[in-house]
């Protein structure tokens, strides 16, 4: 039997190979609206205060508040986005709205639940306060959100809904981010037609490009297409060439196994230097890690499997923590969390198994506490995609002899997006 020349690498010794080969991108920059998703390469701090004047908390009426209760002249009126052309004289009150500068004089603010307007008296409005405010009441005084020069956002953040709406308040139009990784796909296989093809006899449908593709996205990426490479070295090694030239990340698929035609290995070889061509995991033993130095670039090539799930299973555990480390992404790894088996699962002798299964949070596990229960997808066939079909986790089952028995605690890396899990 003919014996792969390449070592297997415990799958946590793989990946600190590829995080070891992935470095943050460039950053670059960007408008506020087009960084969302992406991760913050600079602090950005406030340059003013906010509110950068005493506001009122409430629509009402601003007051002295050592006058107290009583019947009062209404002054005046400063409404949102005006400054007061009056200064408050104990003994009188200024209708107030929420937002609006508190006049020069007043110290508080009553709100207008507890004031009875009054009838004019020589055309001025009387008010009715009916409550004791303490000084300060229903005022946001300066810098009371944000204080001038305050860290709203620091380097390494993750932009979302509230970090975008924090650049704004910052009055940041610009801001240095790392970019999306651009990431080719090309799948191999002289049995593969594109989905919209009537397969042909022997043939089927190329379903790792597009399901890669999505994967991609969904994990911050930017995808180049380069289509489906036949098993011939001249097409394949012009494929990996186009790749090197456009990508930060080239993902092929199939032609990794130990076939006359699985020509990617010594392909990568030659292209660039190959890092480890074997893995201590099932599915997906045939990864194959390499890079490329071109132009001062480096490429991350990751050679998947051509078996659908072989090339999600290792595109989630090795390809996506290298994306987020070239994203910039705080922490690249995939996140964690232990789960209790809803059935006994049989083990492997030879490899750790990373077992799909899809979590939901159980609330009578841990005695009442509550915990992850984790649901097998059936059938773990690395060709039956139907085993990834609404998995949130991949379970990583230890290599072992017999089973482990339902009830059992495993780690477990989540693929799916968070809320997936509850
Ligand atoms: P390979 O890794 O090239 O030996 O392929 C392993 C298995 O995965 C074979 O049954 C292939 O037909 C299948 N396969 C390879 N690439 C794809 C693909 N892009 N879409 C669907 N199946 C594939
Ligand atoms: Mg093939």
């Amino acid at each position: 039997m003919a014996e792969s020349p390449y070592p297997m690498l415990p799958v946590a010794d793989a990946l600190a190979v590829v995080l070891e080969q992935a470095a943050p991108l460039t950053p670059i920059i960007l408008t506020p609206a087009r960084a969302l998703g992406l991760t913050l390469a600079e602090d950005v701090r406030a340059g003013e205060p906010l509110p950068p004047f005493p506001a009122a908390v409430k629509d009402g009426y601003a007051v002295v508040a050592s006058d107290g209760p009583g019947d009062y002249p209404v002054i005046g009126q400063v409404t949102a986005g005006r400054m007061a052309d009056f200064t408050l004289e104990a003994g009188s009150v200024a209708y107030i709205t929420t937002g609006a500068p508190v006049p020069m004089g007043a110290d508080a603010v009553v709100m207008v639940e507890e004031t009875v307007p009054l009838p004019e008296q020589n055309g001025v409005g009387w008010v009715r306060i009916n409550t004791t405010v303490a000084p300060g009441q229903d005022v946001r005084p300066i810098g009371l959100d944000v204080q001038a020069g305050q860290t709203l956002l620091a380097a390494g953040a993750r932009l979302g809904a509230a970090e975008i709406g924090l650049l704004s308040t910052a009055g940041a139009t610009a801001v240095r981010c790392y970019p999306r990784p651009r990431v080719a796909i090309l799948s191999t296989g002289d049995e593969l037609v594109e989905p919209d093809q009537l397969p042909g006899p022997g043939q089927i449908r190329d379903s790792n490009r597009a399901m890669l593709a999505a994967a991609i996205r969904q994990g911050g990426g930017e995808v180049v297409d380069l289509g489906i490479g036949r098993d011939d070295q001249a097409q394949l090694e012009a494929s990996v060439q186009r790749g090197l030239r456009e990508a930060d990340i080239l993902l092929t698929s199939g032609g990794v196994s130990m076939g006359d035609l699985d020509l990617i290995k010594p392909l990568l070889d030659h292209a660039g230097r190959v890092h480890f061509g074997r893995i201590r995991m099932k599915p997906g033993k045939p990864l194959t890690f390499a890079t490329a130095d071109a132009g001062g670039r480096r490429t991350l090539i990751f050679g998947l499997p051509g078996n659908p799930v072989s090339s999600l299973v290792t595109f989630y555990l090795m390809a996506l923590p290298a994306m987020r480390r070239l994203a910039g992404h705080p922490q690249p790894a995939l996140p964690q969390v232990q789960a209790h088996l809803a059935q006994p699962l049989a083990l492997d002798p030879q490899r750790p198994e990373y077992h799909r299964a899809t979590l939901r949070w159980d609330s009578r596990l841990n005695d009442g506490r509550g915990g992850f229960l984790a649901v097998s997808t059936g059938s773990q066939a690395s060709s039956r995609l139907l085993s990834m079909r609404s998995a949130n986790a991949l379970l990583e089952l230890p290599q072992g002899q017999g089973e482990l028995a339902s009830g059992a605690v495993v780690d477990a890396f989540v693929i799916g997006e968070f809320e997936s899990i509850l």
